[in-house]
């Protein structure tokens, strides 16, 4: 690789596959083996004990078996690890650890607080509906404190191993200022989901985070075909992370990985596009009398506005609306619709329109639900007057 780093739309297309010329091949292979040749027990056993403890293979070191290590795998952990590190930053200490999915992952980042002793999570709302279901009932042995951003500092014990946010936030695209949270949670590790911003529109390591988080069976994958998780941290963590991963069995599947490496290429040309649009559709929406609020990066003149063209470059492509009509419009709304498909997920080249308090925020607490009017839309590559003629026919 050269000495400049790549830019984005480059890094995208040749991540995880710059050994590909060299080994005579273009597309990625997948290796499916679930056991891997031993050369003599003696290596094998230095292999097993190296995987099983979090260690990276050396050239020539056996895989011993899957659920250790999977190079097909491994081209997708490095390749999102690199586009998420920010300038600057050894690409060495930046590592990528995948997981069959992103609730896998994020459950394996709140295992590692139990297992290293400091139990407590602060969370700050809005949170995915399963992250949130996760922490507040305790399932993984943690105990939460739920903040606002700006309560974090005064959350934080001795027993805190985790500060936890999403920005946007889901379903109503709130933005926190990352750099301000992380100074806020001092020595205590910040993890941010990723999900709906990707690296294309923001690296939460250059802000201050200590980890990132992806469900890649969103825009990473960006097909609706694939699930995956993937942690991007320090090696250290890394390393008690692939050890959590090897005992308790959350590998990514060597064929998901290869359709989510898949997606990557057209990562930055897919969000840009679907941005474009979603702008679009929001500025439409804003003209309804149907619509109460139009809930979207920078709509709105509050202080998070700020954020968008510095900390994150866009808005995204995900939005959501208020029905004046409350739920039973919100609810019509949903059937009424032809093109856009009425499904839960995001982030895939088709639109998709979902309602948070009935779905994906269904497990959340009554305080914290999404009102019954709201409906979240996450804006695909279908042209946007055909779009907008699909809700202005559902409206009628
Ligand atoms: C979907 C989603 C998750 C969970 O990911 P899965 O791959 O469905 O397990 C976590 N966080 C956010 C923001 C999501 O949208």
């Amino acid at each position: 690789m050269s000495e400049k780093p790549w830019h984005m739309a480059t890094a995208a297309v040749h991540a995880g596959r710059e050994d590909l010329v060299e080994n005579g091949v273009h597309a990625v292979p997948i290796d499916l083996s679930t056991t891997n040749p031993l050369r003599d027990v003696e290596s094998g056993g230095r292999s097993y004990e190296n995987l099983a403890t979090g260690g990276r293979p050396s050239s020539g070191d056996s895989a011993v078996y899957r659920r250790l290590w999977n190079p097909t795998v491994a081209r997708l952990e490095s390749a999102v690890a690199l586009l998420e590190c920010p300038a600057g930053r050894d690409t060495d200490d930046v590592q990528g650890v995948a997981f069959g999915t992103g609730m896998a992952a994020i459950a394996a980042v709140l295992t590692d607080c139990v297992r290293v002793g400091k139990p407590h999570i602060v969370a700050v709302r809005p949170l995915y509906g399963g992250t949130d279901h996760l922490l507040e009932h305790s399932i993984l042995g943690t105990e939460v404190t739920f903040a606002a951003a700006e309560d974090v500092a005064a959350a934080i014990t001795e027993r805190t191993g985790l500060v936890v946010c999403e920005s946007p936030g889901n379903p109503t695209l709130d933005l926190i200022d990352i750099a301000a949270l992380a100074r806020a949670c001092g020595d205590v590790p910040l993890m941010v989901d990723n999900t709906f911003a990707t690296p294309v529109l923001q690296k939460p390591l250059a802000w201050g985070a200590s980890i990132v988080v992806h469900s890649a069976t969103k825009y990473i994958g960006g097909h609706g075909d694939a699930m995956g998780g993937i942690v991007v941290t320090d090696s250290a963590t890394a390393t008690r992370l692939r050890a959590l991963r090897a005992i308790t069995g959350g590998l990514l599947d060597p064929f998901s990985a290869y359709l989510l490496l898949r997606g990557l290429p057209t990562l930055p040309i897919r969000i840009r596009q679907q941005q474009e649009n979603a702008m679009h559709l929001a500025a439409w929406f804003a003209t309804r009398a149907e619509v109460e609020r139009v809930y979207y990066p920078g709509v709105h003149a509050d202080e998070s506005a700020e954020l968008v063209g510095t900390q994150m470059s866009g808005p995204g492509a995900v939005l959501a609306i208020e029905l004046a009509g409350g739920y039973d419009s919100a609810a019509r709304l949903c059937s009424q619709l032809t093109l856009v498909t009425h499904a839960v997920s995001l982030g895939g080249f088709d639109t998709l329109i979902q309602h948070p308090a009935a779905l994906t925020h269904r497990p959340v607490a009554a305080e914290a639900k999404p009102g019954g009017g709201i409906l979240r839309i996450s804006v695909g590559l279908e042209h946007t007057d055909d779009v907008i003629a699909d809700f202005t026919q559902a409206f009628a």
